[in-house]
């Protein structure tokens, strides 16, 4: 989020003259800004008639019409971009209270579980109310494919206590985060610690991580050694030894983080 907002900072002085841009359409060209978001900058900030449709407003139009699309199917979606776009109110200086209000519906009013249907304003004209189905509504996502990967992490520390950290590249799991070196087999990281004068037997392999990412299983492996004197530079990893104390200068991803914290007495 963060690289995005700077991205988007530099387009619109860019893009945009360093104007700020007001339309859901110029808005949707910047980074990490999608059509819902666009869309509610425009009619906060700008007072479009221009509709949201994230999770929450998704499940509040399925519920209120009785709607049983699959939601993560995207015919389906657009229909329901449709439909909530006719729902908007004809008067544009009404267009920042009434998304406050669709975004406040979903969150505490018709949320997944235990909708609080006694003081919904719409709870008369409410359809899946009336026919009793709303614990069934909206209708399950398709599942979504999960693969199950395996990680191999090389925990270096120094003898000041520094953890060796490289930067990821910039596409992939944490992309542009720095991490431990990672490898997904264990002949790989044997051959990575060659490059760093250590053995199979001078790592000590850690309790397994389980980490699931959006479509990734992740089971990481940590492996850890201390290297005395000098710190090593491998040929192939490039990177830095990172104190404890300016870990939290740099973007890590969450389960190393946790790992860090876990075994900092030990490790450091
Ligand atoms: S009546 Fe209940 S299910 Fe229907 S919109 Fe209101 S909170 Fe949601």
């Amino acid at each position: 989020r963060a690289r995005n907002l700077h991205k988007a900072a530099k387009q619109v002085v860019t893009e945009f003259a360093g104007k700020f841009p007001r339309s859901r359409i110029e808005l949707q060209t910047l980074c990490g800004v999608g059509r819902s978001t666009a869309a509610a900058i425009a009619a906060f900030c700008f007072d479009a008639r221009e509709t949201i449709l994230d999770g929450n407003v998704k499940r509040v139009l399925c519920r209120l019409l009785a709607l049983d699309g699959d939601i993560a199917n995207k015919k389906f979606e657009e229909e329901l971009w449709c439909i909530a776009d006719a729902l908007l109110p004809q008067d544009a200086a009404d267009m920042p209270a009434y998304i406050q209000g669709l975004m406040d519906m979903g969150a505490t009013v018709c949320k997944r579980s235990k909708p609080v249907c006694s003081v919904c304003p719409m709870n008369d004209i409410c359809l899946a109310r009336a026919q009793d189905r709303i614990t069934e509504l909206p209708r399950k996502k398709t599942a979504v494919m999960v693969k199950n990967l395996s990680l191999f992490w090389l925990v270096l520390r120094n003898r000041d206590g520094a953890v060796f950290l490289h930067k990821r590249p910039a596409k992939g799991i944490w992309g542009g985060l720095w991490c431990v070196p990672c490898v997904d087999s264990l002949a790989a990281l044997y051959k990575l610690a060659t490059q760093f004068g250590l053995t199979a037997e001078d790592l000590s392999e850690g309790a397994e991580i389980s980490h699931r990412l959006t479509h990734r299983q992740l089971c990481i492996v940590p492996f850890a050694a201390q290297i005395g004197g000098q710190p090593i530079k491998s040929s192939e990893v490039t990177g830095e030894w990172v104190l404890p104390d300016n870990l939290a200068a740099y973007g890590i991803p969450k389960p190393l983080h946790d790992y860090l914290n876990a075994v900092q007495s030990s490790l450091f």
